[in-house]
C-alpha cells in the first residue's frame, strides 16, 4: 500500500523530500500539484524531475479516491457517494499525522452533496463514516460508527466532484460529527485555507456540530470558521430523548460556552432547529428558544425534516415554520426557513448511505 500525499500540510511535504532526497523547494510545488492543480497522479507533477516523480511514485500516491455513485437532483443539487474500505483505511493509518492513531473503517460509504446556489457552490462533506453520537432523527446515527474520516478523506471529497473548480463554500454538515473528529477536520481546514493549500478564506467554511463542548472551545480558539449548533429543542429532557449528546453536554453549556466568542464581527454562529411536528413546534418552545438565545448575535435556521422509519414526528406543517419563525423574529432572534435542496435525490443528512449502504435499521 502506498502512503497518500493528499492530507499532508507543507510542514510534512517538507520533510518529506527531506527524506526522499529532494530538493526542499519540491514540497510548495508538490502542495501546489496537490491542492491548486489537483493532480490525481505523481507523473502529472511534471515540474519535478522525470526522476524524482519515479521515485516518489515508489512510495507515494495521491489519493484522490474517486466517487463511486453521483445522483442528480432536478434542482442542481448533486449527491456524491465515496467507498472507504478497511484496507484503505489501513493504508492510511501508516502514512501520518493525524490518521496515525484513527480507527479502522469498516466497508461502507460517505457521501457530499454539492449545493448550486445563487452563483455559488457549496459542498457539505463528511467527516466520520457513520457516527457515534446516536441522534434518533438521523439516518447516519442509525448506522453507528465506522471510523474517522481522515484528512485526505475530507480533501478528497473537495478534489473528486465533478465541480471541483467552482466551489465556493463548504459546510461541514454530511456523515458524521465533525468535531468529534478534531485533529482530522481541522487539518482540512489547514489545507482549505492555507496560502499553499486552497487558500480559501475561513469565511467561506462552516462547521456544523451537536455540540462536543471540550472540542468545540478548542475550535472557537483555533479557527476562525463559521459555527453551526445543532439545538433542535431548548428545553433539556426533551432534547435528551433524541439526542443522547445531551447528557454529556447540555445546550446550556454550549450555550454559556458560545457567549464568550465575540460573533459581531466576521465570524458568525447559527443554531440548526428542525421542526417536528407536535415535538418542538410550540409557542413555548420558541419563547424558550428566545430566552435561551437572548444576546447572542445569530441566526436560526429552521429546517423541515425528511421523514425516516421508526421516528415518531413528521415535520411541522409550513403553518407552523411560519408562525415558529415570526415568533422568533419578532423577539429580536433573526430565523429564516431553510429551502429544502435535492429532496427527489434524498439529499437529507445521511440518507443516500442510508438507502444504498444497507446499514438502516
Ligand atoms: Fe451524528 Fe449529526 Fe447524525 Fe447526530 S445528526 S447522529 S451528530 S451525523
Amino acid at each position: 500500500m502506498k502512503i497518500k500525499l493528499l492530507g499532508k500540510n507543507l510542514e510534512e511535504l517538507k520533510q518529506m523530500v527531506k527524506e526522499e532526497g529532494l530538493p526542499g523547494f519540491a514540497a510548495g510545488q508538490i502542495a501546489r500539484w496537490l491542492y491548486v492543480r489537483k493532480a490525481r497522479s505523481i507523473d502529472e507533477m511534471t515540474d519535478l524531475s522525470k526522476a524524482a516523480r519515479e521515485k516518489l511514485s515508489q512510495k507515494y500516491e495521491v489519493g484522490v479516491t474517486p466517487y463511486s455513485l453521483v445522483q442528480e437532483s432536478s434542482d442542481g443539487t448533486k449527491k456524491y457517494m465515496f467507498p472507504v474500505s478497511c484496507s484503505h483505511r489501513r493504508a492510511l493509518n501508516v502514512s501520518c499525522g493525524p490518521d496515525a492513531e484513527a480507527e479502522t473503517l469498516e466497508e461502507g460509504a460517505v457521501e457530499a452533496v454539492m449545493i448550486p446556489d445563487d452563483g455559488r457552490a457549496t459542498l457539505c462533506v463528511s467527516s466520520q463514516s457513520g457516527c457515534r453520537m446516536g441522534c434518533r432523527f438521523c439516518m447516519t446515527g442509525r448506522q453507528g460508527f465506522h471510523g474517522n474520516l481522515s484528512a485526505a478523506d475530507i480533501i478528497s471529497q473537495f478534489i473528486a466532484v465533478d465541480e471541483t473548480d467552482e466551489l465556493t463554500n463548504a459546510v461541514f454538515m454530511g456523515m458524521g460529527e465533525p468535531l468529534d473528529n478534531y485533529e482530522n477536520v481541522m487539518r482540512a481546514i489547514e489545507i482549505l485555507t492555507a496560502d499553499w493549500g486552497f487558500a480559501w478564506s475561513p469565511k467561506r467554511i462552516t462547521v456544523s456540530t451537536i455540540g462536543v463542548l471540550p472540542n468545540l472551545k478548542r475550535f472557537l480558539d483555533e479557527s476562525r470558521c463559521h459555527l453551526a449548533v445543532s439545538l433542535h429543542n431548548p428545553f433539556a429532557t426533551e432534547r435528551l430523548s433524541v439526542m443522547p449528546v445531551q447528557k454529556a453536554w447540555a445546550a446550556e453549556d454550549i450555550i454559556s460556552l458560545i457567549r464568550q466568542y465575540d460573533f459581531t464581527g466576521q465570524r458568525r454562529v447559527s443554531f440548526e432547529y428542525t421542526m417536528f411536528a407536535g415535538f418542538n413546534d410550540t409557542k413555548a418552545h420558541a419563547d424558550a428558544l428566545v430566552r435561551m438565545l437572548r444576546g447572542i448575535e445569530c441566526r436560526v435556521n429552521l429546517i423541515r425534516f425528511h421523514r425516516i422509519p421508526d421516528f415518531p414526528y413528521g415535520t411541522s406543517p409550513d403553518v407552523i415554520i411560519n408562525n415558529f419563525r415570526q415568533r422568533l423574529n419578532n423577539s429580536g432572534i433573526t430565523a429564516t426557513v431553510r429551502a429544502s435542496r435535492g429532496e427527489d435525490i434524498l439529499a437529507a443528512c445521511g440518507m443516500l448511505a442510508g438507502k444504498h449502504g444497507g446499514k438502516t435499521s
